[in-house]
């Protein structure tokens, strides 16, 4: 790996990690906002560490960016290290999977909110409070 393209992938990873951070902190303010409050973030001890996790519902709500999770509607590839970030992102994927079936053998419920459906900020509410009335 030359310098160069070090540089090149650490800039795209912490602006879109940072991107992240926002999206999550916009979903956190929204649920709050609507009362929904009573819930965990970024719970360590969970495969995955979950964004939001409502405890006593069992409910686990992760917001997963476009990029990183690879969406089937919006993954743009990097131009460059093509290898690199398909390797990558198709081991995030993975990892994924993984995690979040073992959250439901677990007894979990496991919502995904993508990073494109977060404008729709009435729709995913509604979501989430429709999983935890469910329990
Ligand atoms: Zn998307």
């Amino acid at each position: 790996m030359d310098k160069v393209s070090k540089k090149v992938r650490s800039k795209v990873m912490s602006s879109v990690r940072s991107k992240n951070t926002k999206l999550e902190q916009s979903l956190f303010e929204m649920l709050i906002n609507v009362g929904l409050s009573n819930f965990s973030t970024h719970v360590k001890y969970l495969p995955g560490k979950p964004d939001i996790v409502f405890t006593e519902e069992k409910v686990i709500v992760f917001v997963d960016s476009c990029f990183w999770h690879g969406c089937p509607k919006h993954l743009r590839m990097p131009a460059s290290n093509i290898d690199y970030w398909q390797t990558k992102l198709k081991n995030n994927k993975k990892r994924d999977r993984v995690q979040r079936k073992e959250l439901r053998e677990q007894g979990w419920k496991v919502l995904r909110i993508w990073e494109h459906d977060l404008k729709n900020t009435n729709s995913i509410i509604a979501k989430i409070s429709r999983s935890l009335r469910e329990t």
